[in-house]
């Protein structure tokens, strides 16, 4: 199967990333993390006190932020203001920073020619909120990963602990709460499947589980366009 593109989209916590890499990896695409590219302006938001309230320093740092993505060995990377942000962006507080930041017009659509141009030449797996309902509205195929809630939590808690050895559970729920809040009632392209997108709930499913469930997907489509 070649030059397709495939988004996954889904909340904090419901495996989409995990899936999409792996998927990414198997297929032999390229894996592009739309998340990293709104955490790492909020990196820089936070590193500068950037006051995200105000409409014209929100309008000015967007306009003198260059944010980049890099293909480093297969592996796309971002770079801000010709920083490798890396792991810097992967702390929860970078993540808090991301959903309220990724509530304003101005950052979006500073972000969107950046991942349509990733995308543009197919064979892409992106993995986002709104990957099929506004940035790739024409993808190839669709899918959104969910799972319940306290599940998220636990999964969050659990990455967060082995990364750093202690994470509050009680944090960790009330971080995840604001951040699905932000995310789902924002104006501009809240989380949401695209009505065209695979449901798939990931609660009691194992990643290969997932994974074989979206590869049965695509084997089944690829198998009806060959008739
Ligand atoms: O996926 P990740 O947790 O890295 O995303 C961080 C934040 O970036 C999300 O909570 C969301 O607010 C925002 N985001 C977005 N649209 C995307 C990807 C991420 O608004 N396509």
């Amino acid at each position: 199967m070649t030059g397709k593109v495939i988004t996954i989209d889904g909340p904090a916590g419901s495996g989409k990333s995990t899936v999409s890499k792996a998927l990414a990896a198997k297929l032999q695409y390229l894996y592009l993390d739309t998340g990293a590219l709104y955490r790492a302006l909020a990196y820089k938001a936070l590193k500068t006190n950037m006051d995200m309230n105000h409409p014209g320093e929100l309008a000015e740092f967007c306009a003198t932020t260059e944010v980049t993505l890099k293909n480093v060995s297969g592996k796309m990377t971002v770079w801000v203001d010709g920083e490798d942000v890396g792991e810097k962006i992967r702390t929860e507080e970078v993540g808090l920073a991301a959903s309220a930041i990724s509530a304003f017009a101005v950052v979006r659509e500073k972000l969107l020619t950046l991942q349509r141009e990733a995308g543009a030449g197919g064979g892409i797996v992106a993995e986002g909120r709104d990957m099929g309902s506004v940035v790739f509205p024409r993808a190839d195929f669709k899918f959104y990963l969910d799972a319940d809630l306290e599940e998220r939590i636990r999964r969050r808690h659990d990455e967060l602990a082995s990364k750093s050895g202690a994470a509050e559970r009680s944090a960790v729920s009330r971080d995840m709460k604001t951040r699905d809040a932000q995310d789902t009632n924002r104006k501009i392209a809240p989380l949401a499947a695209a009505p065209d997108a695979v449901i798939i709930d990931s609660t009691s499913l194992t990643v290969s589980e997932v994974i074989r469930k979206i590869l049965e997907h695509l084997q089944g489509s690829f198998e009806e366009d060959k008739k």
